[in-house]
């Protein structure tokens, strides 16, 4: 998926949050960890993409329920609010790289990869974010 599908799931995450009783903290939470899992991406100066690409497979540990379960827990600690909407930011990242035929290692260490059909492509990935952005006018008006 593309960054702005991502952040088009964090934005539904961080208002089903907010309506789960999260306060104001639990958006840009959501927005922040519906990014967060890529951060195992190859970027940066070469010592950092050398680095990550020798440490981190892409879709690997930052894509599992170990990952968001503890990043999660140690933001809770911090504040509740930010570590429910970061859960759930994390959790639309997850949900929405598990639909394409890469998939996600969601149970690492475990190899196995939950996996879908959609493509990675510019349209269904455009269609995707005006799904999201409809689900989250519907959650945000009627829930
Ligand atoms: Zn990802």
């Amino acid at each position: 998926m593309r960054h702005f599908t991502h952040v088009a799931g964090g934005i539904l995450a961080g208002i089903i949050s907010m309506k789960l009783g999260a306060g104001i903290a639990g958006f840009p939470a959501a927005i922040f960890g519906s990014v967060l899992p890529d951060s195992d991406l190859p970027t940066g100066h070469a010592v950092k993409r050398f680095l990550k690409k020798a440490l981190l497979k892409h879709r690997g540990v930052t894509h599992s329920l170990l990952f968001a379960a503890i990043v999660s827990a140690g933001v809770w600690f911090l504040s509740r609010d930010a570590g429910m909407g970061l859960l759930l930011g994390i959790a639309s990242h997850l949900a929405l790289d598990s639909l394409n035929p890469m998939g996600v290692e969601l149970f690492w260490p475990l190899k196995k990869r939950v996996r879908g059909k959609i493509k990675y492509r510019i349209d269904n990935d455009i269609k995707l974010t005006a799904l999201l952005i409809a689900c989250s006018a519907v959650v945000w008006v009627y829930f």
